[in-house]
């Protein structure tokens, strides 16, 4: 994500919160910030994190009332990834085609976007009568450390 697509993203966020009566705070400006700097998938732990390096006086709670907001906006994803913990995704908003290896030891997420793939799937679609709307297409398997060792050393603890 460049610079640029990062503020306009931004820009645009803070727009439909006003929009929508949400007064732009220092915290949520700091967690729209935090949300949208970074090409990783993140919990909102990890978001909270990351917000309060930008501004030490982001709350737990400023960030959960706020997380669905920018899922609102359609600009942040929610993963469904099996876990416990919902998993955030800032990168369909410059990709909105994009997919996801996951790897079943260390849950590390790999995305992917593929032409020919998304041609197949609406061919697909159209042949059976039917219009594609939303393509999730997730695939587990072994990342690269898994395949070879066994075990990640990254491994989640279950
Ligand atoms: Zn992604
Ligand atoms: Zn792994």
């Amino acid at each position: 994500m460049t610079k640029k697509d990062q503020d306009s993203i931004q820009e645009k966020i803070l727009a439909y919160m006003e929009s929508n009566g949400l007064r732009i705070t220092n915290q949520r400006r700091a967690i729209v910030e935090a949300a949208f700097s970074t090409t990783d998938h993140y919990t909102a732990e990890e978001l909270l994190d990351s917000a309060r390096k930008i501004d030490p006086s982001v709350s737990r709670a400023t960030v959960y009332r706020t997380l669905p907001v920018l899922v609102q906006t359609g600009l942040l994803r929610e993963l469904d990834l099996g876990r416990d913990q919902q998993v955030y995704d800032p990168n369909y908003a410059t990709h909105p085609n994009h997919n996801h290896l996951i790897c079943v030891d260390c849950q590390k997420i790999i995305e992917f976007e593929d032409y020919c793939l998304d041609v197949r799937e609406s061919v697909l679609a159209k042949n059976l009568g039917f219009r594609p709307g939303v393509v999730k297409l997730r695939i587990e398997g072994s990342c690269e450390e898994l395949a070879k060792t066994g075990s990640c050393s990254k491994r989640l603890v279950h």
